[in-house]
């Protein structure tokens, strides 16, 4: 049997996951058993993979393996912005051909259409809402990406409106801002909200195991999957595990493991938040990259994401979330001064997946084996666009989406463990340096 040895550990410390109602305990995976199919991760991607599979073979036996708990993962620890195009306006390519960048928001767009659909027949509370998303610069820098990104957005014919520094402040009631950009078919939800919404309505062929880590795999076809509990056998795995495929020898020396990290106050109290003014809620997208994600939420609390680190076994360690925890207190502080006494309740990372050259890993991977993963950091929409698609894969559907992502390449060799590290750090450093002010 093949260990796995590259597994998640996420503690109890993820401010959106601590804040829903306590759920019926986890029923993780017990003895021996038979599935059609198995999918192991329960994050967007898995979700996707095994409701459509559910929806396709209504008569199959389909098993979802989830090493925690479903929305206290990096999908629950997400910024809840289920995208339709770049979220990051100087990536690589974006707006470069016209083509390439429709079909880019095609497949997001797909995502954010199945998801919704989830959220419209089930009823899922979690603040659901397409409330687009507003890209914010303070810094002159941060003003000419804004300009950079109008432009692409005239290129590709998609809708903005520019916002100068007095519509800004009114709209977001924080004097920080210069100048602004918003683009309206962005949804902003309660992430962890919404995956264990997806989960407590899989089709009723899904046996979904949380608290099963997959820690040892005998791969065939048939495979043989082992968690601590159980033992799972299957013609048909879908890999659905983000980055910790690598755990399963997929794609190693190939992907780049960070973490990145969210911290959220407590509700404000009628009067702090009456301080601010502007809009109850908003979505702020930093125009730099490097800079800080900040959401205000609809129960009161403010959201604020930055901070990329390096970690070679995507692990979550207490230094980097002290270090992290402070640096978001300096953003919240500089954009908040009248709230500089309002403590963080929570901070948390998340683990990420990305890919030197930013192309996903889609497909069959072996004989009975697909995948559906690494997102470079926009899973909600991608991730779900490509669970659904690996789903239909897997039954014999095609479709114009799916040739798309047969058409991507993969992620290309990364260089020996050591010099990675040294240089994503580096460069993470670089950027953060450059972001100035945006952090
Ligand atoms: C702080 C933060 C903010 C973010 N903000 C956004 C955002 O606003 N918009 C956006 O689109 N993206 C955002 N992301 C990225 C997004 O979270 C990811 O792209 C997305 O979660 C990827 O989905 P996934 O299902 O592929 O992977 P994951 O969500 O990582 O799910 C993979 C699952 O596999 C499970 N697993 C791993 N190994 C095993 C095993 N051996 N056995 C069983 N289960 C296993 C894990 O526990 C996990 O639940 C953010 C991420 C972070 C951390």
């Amino acid at each position: 049997m093949g260990a796995v040895t590259l597994l998640p550990r996420y503690d109890r410390d993820n401010g959106w996951f601590e804040t829903l109602p306590e759920r019926p305990p986890a029923t993780p995976l017990s003895g021996r058993v038979d599935a059609d199919v198995v999918v192991v991760g329960a994050g967007f991607t898995g979700l996707a993979a095994a409701r459509r599979l559910g929806e396709l073979r209504p008569d199959a036996s389909i098993v979802l393996l989830e090493a925690g708990l479903v929305g206290n993962n990096a999908a629950g620890r997400s910024s809840g912005f289920a995208i339709d195009h770049a979220h990051n306006l100087r990536a690589k390519g974006f707006g470069d051909t016209a083509e390439h960048e429709r079909r880019q928001i095609g497949l997001n767009r797909a995502g954010q259409e199945y998801l919704g659909s989830a959220v419209a027949a089930h009823g899922i509370d979690c603040g659901w809402q397409w409330a687009g998303k507003t890209h914010a610069a303070c810094t002159t820098r941060g003003a000419r990406h804004l300009e950079h990104f109008a432009d692409s957005l005239d290129r590709i014919d998609e809708p903005y409106e520019v916002f100068d520094e007095a519509a800004t402040v009114d709209r977001l009631g924080i004097d920080f801002y210069r100048h602004s950009l918003h683009t309206p078919g962005t949804v902003q939800m309660q992430p962890a909200a919404l995956v264990r919404g997806l989960a407590d309505h899989l089709p009723a062929n899904i046996a979904l195991h949380e608290e099963s880590p997959v820690t040892g795999i005998d791969l065939g076809p048939p495979h043989e999957l082992h968690t601590g509990g159980g033992t799972v056998r299957t013609p048909e795995l879908v890999l659905a595990n983000n980055g910790f495929a690598e755990g399963f020898g997929i794609a190693r020396g190939r992907l780049i493991p960070v973490i990145t990290w969210g911290s959220m106050t407590r509700p404000l109290t009628h009067q702090e938040s009456a301080s601010i003014g502007g809009d109850r809620t908003w979505g702020v997208i930093p125009a730099d990259p490097s800079g800080t994600t900040v959401r205000r939420l609809d129960d009161g609390r403010i959201l604020v994401r930055n901070v990329y680190s390096y970690s070679r076994r995507s692990r979550i360690d207490g230094l980097a979330r002290e270090r992290a925890g402070r640096a978001h207190r300096r953003s919240f502080e500089r954009r908040f001064p009248g709230l500089a006494r309002v403590p963080f309740e929570y901070t948390w990372g998340g683990a990420l997946s990305m890919a030197r050259n930013g192309q996903p890993l889609f497909g069959r991977l072996g004989d009975g084996l697909l995948g559906a993963l690494v997102h470079n950091g926009t899973g909600i929409s991608r991730g779900t666009i490509c669970g659904r698609l690996v789903a239909e894969m897997a039954c014999g559907e095609g479709s114009d989406l799916l040739d798309m992502m047969l058409a991507m390449g993969r992620p290309n060799r990364n260089l020996p463990a050591p010099v990675l590290g040294w240089g994503v750090r580096m460069y993470t450093r670089r950027l953060q340096l450059q972001a100035g002010r945006e952090m």
